[in-house]
């Protein structure tokens, strides 16, 4: 091998690849990717260069360091992440391993200088000894992984709205998805097998809008929870016999958490005991005052059973949608999030990919999560085989080598071997993740036991 990558060369140095890069970076060499290759005789050169600049840093700290642990009294503060080891906290506070072991005793804790204590005992135990502790702010490692870039605002094009259907059990999500979907289906469509994808592409007066089909909130936090925010637009329905009930409230502050603005379908009009004026008072309890009313909540009278109003819910959508001004570069390598998948007996690992960036191609080499592959083939939401998909379009894929999670991001990549590095690096820290979980000695455990 005669060239080396940004983020290797960072290993050997046992430094962050975004460490590397800024120091780089002094030295006037700039490269805007850790995935970036230089020459190996450069890598030496700059390998040497920065040895010698990190000992002399270090060096600097540590005098710094102890200059401060004499001097001065309030600057006492050291960053920890979810767990720290137990040798490499004595060592931050300034104590030998064997005196924090002793520490740790005197709360009950068994733990030798190998071992990882969580965040919760290392604070008691710093404050015990006059140190703040705080929780490190970013994990720079999982910088690595995103590959995602911000486009030039020239090249943004508008893209559909995404939207999620949220809403209290038995209020009509399903049923409202369904009439959307039925009153929608075009002729030809109709006779063919719709094959379930998790999403659906609606069409209205030339316009299209995706609907996810995971209902609730649940698939949306745990979504959110992965770092993946793919909804542009909630649907909350809310049953007009019912009122707002507790998943509704739930459903509500999702959404604002998100920050994606809420239409209240109003739904099950038909029923006799149906008060929509009612439904409508209990929503500006919680901030959603009706357009009607002078607030800006868009709601819409609906009745999924019967397939009223539900145009009337599309055009508002539409127009909740423009006033967003939702736009994507549709010429870019794509960008996606998982929102479902699967292991088909047939076809392999199975994967439905929204798509937010760029436009995903039959025979790209992606990376999703801490799997890759080469696309085989793409169906669209109907079942039609598809060579290509852009922003806002739900496909399903065939030809990961695993099963993603949903929440996975997906980014095509140049070729398959750097699918493979970004693949086997994710997996290496989920697993390290794991074990550190697994070593994790806590507080909670050991007062249990005690
Ligand atoms: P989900 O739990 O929110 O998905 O609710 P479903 O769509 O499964 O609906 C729950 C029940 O309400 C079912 O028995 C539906 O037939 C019924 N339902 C849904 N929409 C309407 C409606 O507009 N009118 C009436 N009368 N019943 C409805
Ligand atoms: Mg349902």
């Amino acid at each position: 091998m005669t060239k080396k990558r940004i983020y290797e060369l960072a290993k050997e140095l046992k430094i962050t690849s975004k460490e590397l890069m800024e120091l780089m970076e002094e030295m006037g060499i700039n490269v805007n990717s850790h995935m970036a290759t230089i020459e190996n005789e450069e890598a030496e050169t700059i390998k040497e260069l920065i040895s010698g600049e990190i000992k002399d840093k270090g060096k600097k700290e540590k005098q710094s360091t102890n200059g401060t642990h004499k001097k001065k009294e309030e600057e006492k503060v050291i960053e920890v992440e979810d767990t720290i080891v137990v040798k490499d906290l004595a060592d931050k506070i300034g104590i030998t391993p064997a005196e924090l072991i002793t520490k740790l005793i005197n709360l009950g804790i068994m733990a030798n200088q190998n071992q990882s204590i969580d965040f919760d005992t290392a604070s008691i135990i710093g404050e015990e000894l006059g140190f703040k502790i705080i929780r490190s702010k970013s994990l720079e490692i999982k910088d690595e992984f995103n590959l995602d870039y911000e486009d030039d605002p020239e090249d943004l094009k508008p893209r559909p709205p995404v939207v999620t259907v949220m809403g209290h059990v038995d209020h009509g999500k399903t049923s409202l998805l369904d009439a959307i979907r039925e009153t929608n289906v075009t002729e030809q469509e109709a006779g063919g097998i719709t094959q379930h994808i998790g999403a659906s592409v609606v069409n209205i007066k030339g316009k299209k809008i995706v609907f996810l089909d995971t209902p609730g909130h649940e698939a949306f936090t745990s979504m959110r929870a992965r770092g993946a925010q793919v909804t542009d637009i909630a649907v909350l329905v809310v049953a007009a016999d019912d009122g707002v009930m507790p998943q509704t409230v739930e459903a509500i502050n999702h959404a604002k958490a998100a920050n994606v603005p809420i239409i209240v379908a109003i739904n099950k009009i038909d029923k006799p005991d149906a008060s929509i004026d009612r439904i409508r008072q209990e929503l500006v309890e919680y901030g959603l005052v009706p357009e009607e009313w002078g607030g800006d909540t868009v709601n819409v009278p609906v009745s999924a059973l019967k397939k009223e109003g539900i145009d009337d819910l599309l055009e508002m959508i539409l127009l909740v949608a423009e006033m967003q001004e939702l736009k994507a570069n549709p010429n870019r390598k794509a960008m996606g999030t998982v929102i479902e998948a699967q292991l088909d007996k047939g076809k392999g690992p199975v994967a439905t990919v929204l798509v937010q960036k760029g436009t995903l191609k039959v025979g790209d080499v992606v990376v999703c999560g801490s799997t890759s592959g080469r696309i085989r083939a793409m169906f669209d939401d109907k079942g039609k085989n598809i060579k290509k998909a852009g922003p806002s379009i739900p496909v399903m894929i065939l030809g990961l080598s695993e099963v993603p999670l949903s929440g996975d991001i997906l980014y095509a990549v140049e070729d398959e071997k750097t699918a493979r590095i970004y693949a086997e690096r994710k997996k290496e820290l989920e697993r390290e993740e794991q074990l550190k979980i697994t070593q994790k000695v806590s507080l909670d455990d050991l007062f249990e036991k005690i």
